[in-house]
């Protein structure tokens, strides 16, 4: 088998491991850049619709031209790019870890010193919820409408209905309609939309689509093609309401029910997992394995691309200066008001600029004041007007008051501001 050696190896070629392949190089690195699909950009090759790189560019781009603004700058170096490159086995030996690559051209080994993992995240499917009835032709995800209708340029539906509220879901809601497909409405079985504001307004609202919430499909019907679904009314807990049911005649059901970081590569490394599906992981994206970093939607589902690139150039830099060391991890204790912060934990060790962390609330909350206490000191109070758990929203703490021991304990709570 052929092996070829690199300092930092970076798994995933869309937006999250381009930027973190040009960060390690340009910290002076020799990467490899692995990408399965034929092309790089990952998902953002079928997010034809615009609203990246405002943070990043200073631009409204569409999902291809932000991704190709990357590639463009990935190509313009000397970073080795393996497209059409399955990373299929991972493991470490002595200090180096070896992957697998199965390509058109065979098998073969690259070795390197850090790992980043970049590798994205996948959709629940219809499996995944159990809904009753027969399994026809027309039930998809709307990442996957999404991918025959802005890459094939197929129709997967006349008429269509959206489960779940997330923004592929309500993204997918105008496409359909743009193209020419009738929507007839977005059921959400929480009381809440499930993705964010300006994807409610913009894709559902401009568009007269409803949007049902508390609300749930609970039998599909149709035994080549769907013909029909059954929707229901949900309680609190959200079980079916009997008495509810209702028909809707449709020929195409899209799940937008949830995303889950992609990481099978992560768990063969032994890298343990946390609440969000993410790897758990310091303020530099490292993860409990030492030497093996995660960023971008595998480490922690983002609602914007900038930040996948932001948090994956970190762990880039922070892979290419990786050295085997003792960490200094004091992990982050938030209240049960937070859904999810990550990363979870700081390496009092490795610390030189404020880390930066990003959350979710648990509820719909208004004015909120986010404290961090660091052994009972207050080391930040920041105010949010806002919080909804489909907004990611962030904070950094200030380096200078981090003096962190093995036996500090760092607090984080959540507090109605008046
Ligand atoms: C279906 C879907 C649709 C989306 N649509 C939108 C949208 O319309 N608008 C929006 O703002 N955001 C959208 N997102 C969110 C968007 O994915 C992120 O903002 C961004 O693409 C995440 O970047 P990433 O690099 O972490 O992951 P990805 O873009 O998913 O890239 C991960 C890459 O890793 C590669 N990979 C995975 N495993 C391996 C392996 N073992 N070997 C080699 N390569 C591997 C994959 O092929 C992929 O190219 C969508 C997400 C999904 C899942």
């Amino acid at each position: 088998m052929i092996s070829s050696h690199y300092d930092v190896a970076v798994i995933g070629g869309g937006p999250a491991g381009m930027a973190a392949a040009l960060a390690a190089r340009e910290a002076g690195s020799k990467v490899i850049l692995i990408e399965r699909e034929a092309r790089l950009g990952g998902v953002l090759k079928q997010c034809v619709h615009d609203g990246f790189g405002l943070l990043r560019f200073g631009e409204r781009l569409t999902g291809p031209e932000y991704a190709y603004r990357y590639e463009t700058l990935v190509r313009n170096t000397d970073i080795t790019v393996a497209t059409g490159s399955f990373v299929t086995r991972i493991g470490q030996d002595g200090g180096a870890f070896t992957a697998a690559l199965v390509s058109r051209d065979g098998l073969r080994a690259v070795t390197a010193k850090s790992v980043v993992l970049a590798t994205g995240c996948r959709e629940r499917t219809a499996k995944q919820i159990g809904i009753h009835g027969t399994r026809p032709a027309g039930i998809l995800t709307a990442g996957t409408a999404q991918y025959y209708v802005n890459i094939l340029g197929k129709l997967p539906g006349k008429r269509c209905l959206v489960l779940g509220s997330g923004d592929i879901g309500l993204i997918m809601a105008r496409r359909l309609t743009l193209e020419g497909a009738s929507v007839l409405g977005v059921y959400e079985a929480k009381p809440t939309p499930g993705g964010l504001t300006r994807n409610v307004a913009q894709c559902l609202d401009d568009y007269d689509i409803p949007l049902y919430t508390s609300s749930t499909v609970t039998r599909v019907f149709g035994r080549n093609r769907l013909e029909a679904v059954e929707v229901s009314a949900v309680d609190a807990a959200m079980r079916p309401v009997p008495g509810t049911e209702t028909v809707v005649e449709c020929d195409c059901l899209l799940l937008s029910v949830g995303l889950i970081p992609e990481n099978e590569l992560a768990e063969k490394l032994g890298v343990p997992l946390g609440a969000g599906g993410g790897p758990v992981s310091d303020h530099n994206c490292m993860t409990l394995a030492d030497g093996v970093f995660s960023c971008g939607n595998a480490l922690h589902v983002s609602d914007l691309a900038d930040y996948v690139s932001e948090s994956a150039a970190l762990a880039g830099a922070r892979a290419a200066s990786y050295r085997p060391g003792k960490r200094t991890l004091v992990f982050l204790q938030p209240d049960e008001r937070f859904q999810i912060v990550s990363p979870q934990a700081i390496d009092g060790s490795r610390l030189t600029d404020d880390p930066v962390f990003f959350f979710r609330s648990a509820t719909e909350k208004g004015r909120t004041t986010v404290r961090a206490e660091l052994d009972g000191k207050v080391i930040l109070e920041k105010r949010y007007s806002q919080l909804r758990p489909p907004e990611m929203e962030r904070f950094s703490l200030p380096a200078g008051q981090l003096a962190l021991t093995a036996s500090s304990k760092l607090t984080l709570r959540m507090e109605d501001a008046v």
